[in-house]
């Protein structure tokens, strides 16, 4: 097969938005996928897109398509034992109020996505292809194998191979990146249900049961996402009937819907391990981008955005370097190692130490108190919670200082779930 510029691994989410990225920079790039079908989607996935990942959805310029797919761009709502918490975006300024999050599912994202990148100028979609081996020139990855259903086997080099498989990355195993897992002491349940409105209409909404979390996600063709992420010690009372487990969750839930299995439109799928997976983003010659650089999902609904973030980042990190040589492709590597280190370490550290399963500790029940009575420090819990900034930046001493005000104050009694108009009363 012929060489390319760029070798990607893996057409989902990732691999499609670096494949597009880069082909807009006049990058020949092999985008390679082991499924055959170009419709393939990603199947456990609750597909709540953070809103800080929606800039980089409208520079693809999918946003027509997605509409056109009936995605949703929705909203936040928290529950907590301290009341709702809601971001109050319109009035929240810059970027909250201009940007929401997106809800549409897998089997309508992942092929959109797909056609986008395929029919991008320079971009080679090479369906049904399993990488299962790397190319080396001395240290530096040159490129990979891959093996087609038939038992065709190809080379392909490139100047760079981004790996964008996923959480169980085989690329990283092939190249020995160094790999740490972290525990995840939830799993998780989901389903979807027509005929099931929301209290908050197109607005999602969550509940941390502290440690047990459930979601109920408006999303494409009218459809609601319902999902529940217990405690691992619960794990025996939902294998026997997982539905019926989620059902009784939600019927206990403060302003939640209830579950009714007539009105489910899809099977009811499960995931009962999900290390939390963090790696080495790059090596001579490879970069990592996705969940195969970083999955410490789902329990804060990044995963889709980091992946798209991720691969922008890389996009444009190294395409401006692709017509050097490889030194040139390694200094960008370099640029997109701090980059992705700046964007989302801290996230990272703060999203895998809460999928431990702990409680909330002294500093979080301060902080959804308060948010729970006062606009302004559920403002910047949006902004942490959305990733727009660091957790640091956002539970600032002035943040803890604000909050202790509101809570000691006894004028200040929560703010209540804003209903949508349809349901008010
Ligand atoms: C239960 C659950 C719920 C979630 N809910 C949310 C949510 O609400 N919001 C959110 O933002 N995120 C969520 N996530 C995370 C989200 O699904 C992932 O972060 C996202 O899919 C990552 O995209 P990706 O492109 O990096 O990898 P993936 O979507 O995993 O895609 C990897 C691709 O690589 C291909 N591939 C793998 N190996 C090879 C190979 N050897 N050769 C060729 N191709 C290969 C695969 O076929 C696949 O197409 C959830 C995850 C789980 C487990």
């Amino acid at each position: 097969m012929r060489d390319y510029d760029v070798a990607i691994v893996g057409a989902s989410i990732a691999g499609c938005t670096a494949a597009t990225f880069l082909g807009r920079q006049g990058a020949s790039v092999a985008l390679i996928e082991s499924h055959s079908d170009p419709a393939a989607f990603k199947r456990m996935c609750t597909h709540f897109i953070q809103a800080s990942s929606a800039p980089t959805i409208a520079r693809l310029g999918i946003e027509h398509a997605l509409d056109q797919a009936h995605g949703r761009r929705t909203d936040t709502n928290i529950w907590t034992r301290y009341g709702w918490v809601s971001f109050g975006r319109e009035s929240a300024g810059p970027p909250m109020s201009e940007w929401r999050p997106w809800n549409v599912r897998r089997e309508k994202l992942d092929p959109i996505l797909r056609d986008l990148a395929a029919s991008t100028d320079g971009v080679e979609l090479l369906l049904g292809h399993t990488v299962n081996a790397i190319v080396r020139d001395g240290e530096r990855l040159a490129g990979v194998r891959t093996r087609e259903r038939n038992g065709d086997e190809h080379e392909i080099r490139a100047k760079l191979v981004v790996a964008a498989d996923g959480r169980d990355s085989e690329m990283a195993k092939l190249a020995n990146v160094p790999t740490k897992l972290k525990q995840h002491n939830r799993f998780g349940y989901m389903g979807y249900y027509r005929d099931t409105p929301l209290v908050t209409g197109d607005s999602a909404q969550m509940w941390l049961l502290d440690p047990d979390v459930a979601y109920a996600f408006p999303t494409d063709s009218d459809l609601i996402c319902l999902a529940v992420f217990p405690h691992k010690d619960k794990l025996a009372s939902f294998k026997p009937d997982p539905e019926q487990a989620m059902a009784r969750v939600f019927e206990s839930l403060p302003d939640g819907p209830r579950l009714d299995p007539d009105k489910r439109e899809s099977k009811v799928i499960g995931k009962l391990e999900m290390p939390n997976t963090v790696r080495q983003t790059t090596q001579p010659g490879l970069a990592l981008v996705g969940d195969a650089a970083l999955a410490a999902d789902p329990l804060w609904g990044v995963g889709c955005g980091w992946a798209f973030q991720s691969a922008e980042w890389l996009a444009e990190a190294v395409g401006p370097s692709l017509s050097g040589g490889p030194e040139d492709v390694d200094a960008g590597l370099e640029r997109y190692r701090k980059r992705h280190r700046k964007g989302l370490g801290a996230h990272e550290k703060f999203t895998s130490e809460y999928s431990r399963g702990r409680r909330f500790n002294p500093g979080e029940k301060l902080i959804f108190r308060a948010a729970a009575r006062d606009q302004e420090v559920a403002r910047r819990m949006g902004l942490m919670g959305e990733r727009w900034v660091s957790p640091q930046s956002a539970l600032s001493p002035a943040t803890m200082a604000r909050a202790v005000r509101v809570n000691l104050s006894r004028k200040r009694p929560p703010i209540g779930l804003r209903r949508a108009a349809s349901v008010a009363g």
